[in-house]
């Protein structure tokens, strides 16, 4: 494959939440965006039905979805916003709550739907003519040249040509994989069960996360009273619980959250999802960076993965649209280094966390057990260490991109 005539400024595989969200950041900092996709996002569905995939969207998130124009168009469809959070152990007392209230904000996050994210986004592409749109197509192949650029080709023979090509495909990326880049990864040797439920009792805008010794149980608010749940379990109890009736399957999710809302009175949706940590070693190469899942994949429990990505998706259009701004070269290898500096620490420190609270919730060990109790119980009566954790999970705190800042101080 030659390096042809550019066609496009940027190519990006991938248009999930991640990709489609780059490709309009990009597009406004008046780019000329390929965005390449294998499946067509939903636009429509039954009123009454849930995606069986949810996400716990971050203040920071919503943010860039308002500065991408794209969150009224989420708003209108449907999400779930959740004003308090509950956390607590199965084996002691020890328990934390964060009040949005205390901490002076009218909201933790948003609970949302996946396609509902993607439908708006798509409207967003739509919307701006600098952003071309190939899907349904598959990436293939490229071939990145220093000097003069990275041409690729899709499954039915077309080819592209640009100055930096994205790779946003997800976990198991084609971009990462045809560009030689290595990956650590770890299997928690865990299964997420995934399912939407009803309860005796209202969620009041409240989510929920329980610390079994087999993992984490998260009770997500919905728009419609129902919660979407992530059980995470060994892979042998999930194929259990994914197999049982529904009566059966309500009758241990109840006792299993300890009656927290009441018995469960029906379930619908259940889907497995096999946990594991992955991070890219480079996030970046000469004509190459990687986004999102592709670069990093976390634990579930803190409901942080797809908002990492957004946070990835910020700080490269800031850095793309500076060295654009500034006449230099956007896939030069040195000016995207700034955007793996800036990320790939940040991400590689909540991807710890997550591996420290699964094995600290994990320990049978009596000492263990003790700390976390005194831990949240403590945490839960240090307002100042509380409201930073908090402002974490927010994604208000560390060094943000501008497209993420509450004020949009330049
Ligand atoms: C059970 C579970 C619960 C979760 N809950 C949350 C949560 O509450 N909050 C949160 O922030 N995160 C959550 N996550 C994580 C979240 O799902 C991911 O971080 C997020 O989906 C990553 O988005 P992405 O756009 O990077 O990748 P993906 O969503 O995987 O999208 C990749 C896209 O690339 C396309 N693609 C792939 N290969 C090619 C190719 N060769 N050519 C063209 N296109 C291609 C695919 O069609 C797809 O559209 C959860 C994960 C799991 C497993």
């Amino acid at each position: 494959m030659q390096t042809s005539e550019p066609s496009h400024d940027i190519i990006i595989a991938g248009g999930g939440v991640v990709g489609a969200s780059l490709a309009c950041a990009l597009a406004d900092a008046g780019l000329r965006v390929a965005l390449i996709d294998a499946r067509e996002p939903a636009t429509d569905w039954p009123a009454d039905s849930i995606d069986q995939r949810v996400y716990a969207i971050t203040c920071a998130s919503q943010t860039l979805f308002e500065r991408l124009g794209v969150w009224e168009g989420i708003r209108q469809r449907g999400v779930s916003p959740y004003q308090a959070m509950e956390v607590w152990d199965a084996a002691g007392p020890g328990r934390i709550h964060f009040d949005a209230a205390e901490l002076g904000e009218p909201w933790l996050g948003h609970i949302v739907e996946q396609r509902v994210i993607q439908a708006a986004l798509l409207d967003g592409q739509r919307a701006r003519p600098g952003l071309e749109r190939l899907c349904p197509a598959e990436l293939a192949d490229f071939h990145l040249d220093d000097a003069a650029g990275v041409s690729a080709r899709l499954g039915d023979g077309r080819e592209l040509a640009a100055a930096l090509l994205v790779g946003a495909d997800g976990a198991g990326s084609r971009v990462r994989e045809l560009a030689g880049i290595g990956v650590e990864t770890h299997d928690y040797e865990q299964t997420a069960v995934v399912a939407v439920v009803a309860s005796e009792r209202a969620h009041a805008g409240t989510a929920r996360q329980r610390f079994l010794p087999t993992g984490p149980l998260a009770f997500l608010p919905l728009r419609d009273g129902r919660c979407s749940i992530v059980w995470s379990t060994t892979p042998l109890e999930a194929e259990r619980l994914l197999a049982l009736p529904d009566e059966e399957f309500c009758i241990e999710l109840g006792q299993a959250f300890d009656y927290e809302l009441g018995a469960i009175t029906r379930v619908s949706g259940r889907g497995g999802f096999p946990l594991r940590r992955l991070h890219a070693v480079d996030y970046v190469q000469q004509r190459l960076a990687l986004v999102g899942d592709a670069a990093h994949v976390i634990h579930p429990l803190a409901g942080q993965g797809v908002n990492l990505g957004l946070l990835d998706v910020a700080a490269l259009a800031e850095v793309v649209a500076d060295t654009a701004a500034a006449g230099r070269d956007i896939g030069a290898h040195t000016n995207l280094r700034r955007y793996e500096r800036w990320r790939r620490g940040d991400n590689a420190l909540m991807q710890s966390a997550m591996d420290g609270f699964k094995w600290l919730f994990a320990s049978p060990l009596t000492p263990v057990r003790l700390l976390r109790n005194l831990g949240l119980g403590t945490v839960d009566r240090l307002p100042p260490l509380k409201s930073l954790l908090a402002r974490h999970a927010m994604g208000r705190a560390g060094d943000l991109p501008r497209l993420v800042r509450p004020d949009n101080r330049a």
